[in-house]
């Protein structure tokens, strides 16, 4: 036997929500857990996340109106999915994932609430809900975690209020869409915020956590309960085998190897390969940049290649989490345009001043059409965000607030000119056939239908429409002068594929053989949604369910 540093029953490589669910579940079970994490802080893309959950027939529905059953979830995922993932794998995603926030709400300090008017991005297909699948965390007290609240990792800026103030996914979509009583809500976040005394001696940051800190602060906070330990700065390395079994890691400590022995397992947690250059470049379209990443940095693919050393097949590695973003000078991670590309009165258009998708609808559908229409006589990459001085008046744009003010430092960040025409020369696209697209597209806002792309027909897309505007909430001109430009990249949440892995969440084989003692889940695992997005939280949910699932497998199996 190999001479370990230490042991434990179920190692844990990563410490994102998979990795937290994983630890409680297996530590409920009876087993002795440990998280490692390579960085300095804990949570990973999931504390800088929306923190929200995907789950059809999630036992909040019932309390907000909304009917779900089998028969709608089954049809609505296998038709997103569309043959991409096998069966036995989503049928296990329907029944754990409920199961999976039943368990949290009822053994561990983690709650949610409902989103009841969050659509599934495609109410096209048979099954498709309204509202109530994406479930989001409630707001958690900072200071219910001491000072280990100082570890981990911060919001991602663009989720704050003026990159500070904490709000929840409910109260993000009233704010940004100006939706009614925002302007309320807008004194009373910041009231909260600055007049919370005691805690602003202490810190700049929000001790009033929403979203993704919130997720994982109450996670981290049952795991204090329970006493299970997460080791910063403690990389994983490789796998050690012995006789085709998993039964350690060689990591690393203080710059020193550290072996730790596992009875019952390992789980790999550990992200995708959003932050790793030479990964991006061999596996996804082209061109890519790490800078274009919303996701923690840290994924470097570490998960990934320690499987796939060990014999490990992969799936769907030329995927990601897609969506437009936009690189803000200073910042150390891009923005997601969600909410600039849906609202009226802005366009996406490529490098001839043509539109080439509906903006409003799903944010993978937009940066799959960036890289599929990406031509060297029409390049879409990057792609352009057109709107005028009204729209930068009335939203918010990347990190611009409302009210139309462009500071000094982004004067060279956002293109602006009096006229479509200087607009276009700035950008480098073509004048005339932008002004033919705002000219047409004007038309469009004043009929409210778009004949091109159906911008605004669904009730996904005008979830960030403007409900006071008419016709078409996601349908608004762009007239009048200053004209604003903005270059747009196809970004991502994170990659999505990985290592395969089967309905218990076992990493597979080239041909299909589990390896023993070798879980993963998250984003270091082909998605279990296939190269769709069904619904927000559509990342977050897989990953904890099969943490979960690889919890209990591993204790069951082990
Ligand atoms: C701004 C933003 C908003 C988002 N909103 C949502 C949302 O609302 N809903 C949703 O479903 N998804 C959302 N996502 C996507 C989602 O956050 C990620 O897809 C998900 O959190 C990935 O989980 P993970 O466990 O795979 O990775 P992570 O949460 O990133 O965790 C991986 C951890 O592993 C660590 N690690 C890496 N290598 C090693 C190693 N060798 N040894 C030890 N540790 C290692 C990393 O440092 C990291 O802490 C959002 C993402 C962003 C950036």
């Amino acid at each position: 036997m190999a001479n370990w540093d230490h042991t434990v029953d179920f190692l844990i490589v990563g410490s994102g929500s998979g990795a937290m669910t994983a630890a409680l579940t297996a530590y409920d079970k009876g087993a002795e857990p440990l998280l490692i994490e390579k960085s300095d802080r804990y949570g990973g893309s999931s504390a800088m996340s929306g923190g929200g959950l995907w789950v059809p027939q999630n036992h909040l529905m019932e309390g907000v109106g909304i009917k779900d059953n089998p028969e709608d979830a089954w049809a609505y995922l296998k038709g997103t999915t569309a043959g991409v993932v096998p069966e036995e794998r989503l049928r296990a995603y329907l029944e754990h994932a409920p199961q999976m926030v039943k368990y949290l709400t009822g053994h561990t300090q983690v709650r949610f609430v409902s989103l009841p008017e969050y659509a599934d991005y495609y109410p096209n297909v048979p099954g498709s809900r309204p509202g109530g699948r994406c479930i989001e965390p409630a707001s958690f007290h900072a200071g219910c975690l001491g000072d280990e609240f100082l570890n981990m990792r911060a919001q991602n800026p663009q989720m704050l209020i003026m990159d500070r103030i904490f709000m929840t996914v409910f109260e993000a979509r009233t704010l940004l869409t100006h939706g009614s009583g925002w302007i309320a809500l807008t004194m009373k976040l910041m009231a909260r915020y600055w007049f919370d005394q005691p805690w602003r001696l202490k810190s700049k940051r929000d001790r009033n956590l929403a979203m993704g800190n919130a997720l994982i602060g109450m996670l981290r906070r049952s795991l204090m309960d329970r006493g299970i330990p997460i080791w910063l700065r403690t990389p994983a390395k490789e796998l050690v085998v012995e006789d085709g079994r998993v039964v350690g890691v060689v990591a690393e400590k203080d710059g020193r190897p550290l072996r730790i022995g596992v009875s019952k397992g390992v789980l790999l947690a550990a992200g995708g390969f959003e932050g790793n250059q030479a990964m991006r470049e061999k596996y996804l379209p082209k061109p890519t940049k790490v800078e274009w990443s919303c996701a923690n940095k840290h994924n470097t693919g570490d998960g990934i290649n320690m499987g796939t050393a060990v014999g490990a097949a992969v799936d769907l590695m030329d995927d990601g989490w897609w969506g437009p973003t936009t690189v803000v000078p200073g910042e150390e991670h891009a923005r997601f345009l969600v909410i600039e590309k849906s609202l009226p009165g802005s366009i996406l258009v490529n490098k001839r001043g043509e539109r080439f998708v509906n903006e409003a609808s799903a944010y993978i559908d937009v940066v799959n059409a960036m890289y599929a229409k990406n031509t060297p006589e029409a390049p879409s990459v990057p792609a352009y965000l057109v709107f005028d001085s009204t729209f930068l008046k009335k939203y918010p744009v990347g990190p611009l607030l409302p009210g139309g003010r462009v500071p000094k430092k982004f004067q060279n960040y956002i293109k602006k000119s009096d006229n479509i025409e200087g607009l276009a020369a700035q950008m480098g696209i073509d004048a005339a056939g932008l002004r033919a697209t705002v000219t047409q597209f004007n038309g469009y806002a004043q009929t409210g239908k778009d004949p091109d792309f159906n911008r605004g027909e669904t009730v996904f897309d005008r979830y960030y429409g403007d409900e006071k505007v008419k016709p078409n909430p996601c349908l608004g001109p762009i007239e009048k002068p200053p004209f604003y430009g903005l270059e747009t990249y196809p970004g991502e949440l994170g990659t999505k594929g990985g290592l395969k892995t089967d309905e218990r969440s076992r990493v597979l084989t080239e041909v299909g053989q589990p390896i023993p003692g070798l879980y993963a889940t998250g984003n270091c695992s082909a998605s279990a949604m296939g190269r769709t997005y069904p619904g927000a939280g559509a990342t977050i949910g897989p990953s904890m369910t099969f943490g979960y699932i690889a919890a209990r497998d591993a204790l069951l199996a082990g």
